[in-house]
């Protein structure tokens, strides 16, 4: 039977697989600190019109969850510097060591957490106001006084570039004024300057404040009175914010979550016939998140692998894990490793190995591999006990996905 042929093989490269591998080593999506500006006893600009009232404060943490659900959505990770109407400094540390604790000590906290954290970039979201009661339109500072000064100028033009699209979308007569540097101002702001001054601990990334609109000016507070306005600005500092950092890494697995299963079929669309139908709990790996037929407001897909084949399923019908939650296509389970690296197929009398849909024996066999081919091992997962050893491997060969008994592969 082949299974005994094949215990003895495992004991013979015991010695061999039994070594300890490193820590998984999937790229980390980029981590967006969003900073809601002012916020507690700071109400920052306001104005009034028709009755309403507009405060920076609360519009700014408003378009700030907008912006937080899209990027994680997209697979970034994020970090709110705050959620709920208050300060950030919320203990009342005297936080720039100046012996008092002011506004500074609450912007120090924002720098803080977002240092902290190893934020890739800083984003601090406003809305404006001006003595100057004409003037209106989106601002974008950036500061051109930090050894990154070229990558905040980068980012600067990126979410520039987006917000311009979407007022010209608007057709509101708000253009945004530009990108502008902090310095203009009189002074470095504090997100965003270098240290020196109030600013004790400098922000240690690229970043931006965002200027929505300004609260002073009647024509900007009527574009905020529409329904889909901040949703627009949140989409805009999202498009140029991704576009700036380039697409996260693609989530690495995902999950049929739909209690009738999922359909697989060759293209985005409802009207074609299903490759075939995904049990529910199927995971597939996920390529590309694509546009097809709407179904109910959702008009995403994915292209997904399940072992050799390819096909495209509706995204709400999924559970989809970014990257940055998930180490290699192991997340739920007891993993052991999940490093990417190469191995071969042990030569069992020319038997090719059998990848699986699950690390079971009464799992379906996906695909087979033949004896001596290379594979990429990206995890290694305790499954089904085989010939005293119960570790299975996830292996890639060409496009296709599955589970070889661990034994069965030499590592390179
Ligand atoms: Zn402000």
């Amino acid at each position: 039977m082949r299974l005994r042929r094949v215990a003895a093989v495992a004991v013979l490269l015991a010695a061999m697989l039994i070594q300890p591998v490193g820590a998984q080593g999937v790229p980390q999506a980029p981590l967006v600190a969003i900073d809601p500006g002012h916020g507690g006893r700071d109400g920052g600009a306001s104005g009034r019109l028709g009755g309403k009232e507009y405060v920076e404060a609360v519009l700014a943490l408003a378009t700030a969850k907008r912006l937080d659900a899209k990027l994680r959505k997209a697979g970034y990770r994020t970090l709110l510097t705050r959620t709920t109407e208050s300060n950030v400094n919320a203990s009342g540390k005297d936080l720039t060591g100046d012996g008092v604790v002011d506004v500074a000590d609450d912007l120090q906290a924002r720098v803080d957490l977002a240092n902290r954290a190893g934020a890739t970039i800083l984003v601090s979201v406003h809305f404006n106001g001006s003595t100057f009661r004409q003037l209106r339109g989106p601002e974008i500072y950036y500061s051109g006084a930090r050894p990154f000064s070229a990558e905040n100028k980068r980012l600067a033009d990126s979410v520039h570039a987006a917000v311009t699209e979407t007022f010209s979308e608007l057709d509101s007569g708000a253009r945004p004024r530009g990108v502008l540097r902090d310095a203009m101002l009189g002074g470095h702001l504090f997100l965003l300057g270098p240290a020196g001054g109030r600013i004790a601990r400098a922000s240690t990334m690229p970043g931006v404040l965002v200027e929505g609109l300004f609260l002073t000016n009647e024509r900007d507070l009527q574009v905020l009175g529409r329904p889909d306005t901040l949703e627009r600005l949140a989409s805009a500092y999202f498009e140029g914010i991704s576009a700036y950092l380039g697409p996260p890494p693609a989530p690495s697995e995902a999950r049929v979550i739909s209690p009738n299963g999922a359909n697989l079929r060759p293209s985005p669309l409802l009207n074609t016939t299903p490759l075939t139908v995904l049990p529910p709990g199927t995971v597939v790996r996920p390529r590309e998140r694509v546009s097809g037929d709407e179904v109910a407001g959702a008009e995403h897909w994915w292209r997904v692998d399940i072992g050799s084949r390819t096909g495209f399923v509706f995204e709400p019908l999924l559970d989809v894990v970014p990257s940055a939650q998930a180490p290699a296509a192991t997340r739920g389970s007891r993993d052991i490793d999940a490093t990417s690296r190469a191995g071969s197929i042990i030569d069992d009398d020319g038997l090719p190995a059998r990848a699986r849909a699950r690390p079971r024996l009464d799992a379906p066999i996906l695909f087979r591999v033949p004896a001596g081919a290379t594979v990429e091992i990206i995890g290694v997962q305790a499954g089904e006990l085989v010939g005293g050893d119960k570790r299975w491997m996830q292996v890639r060969h060409g496009a296709s996905v599955g589970w070889v008994w661990a034994p069965l592969i030499a590592e390179a």
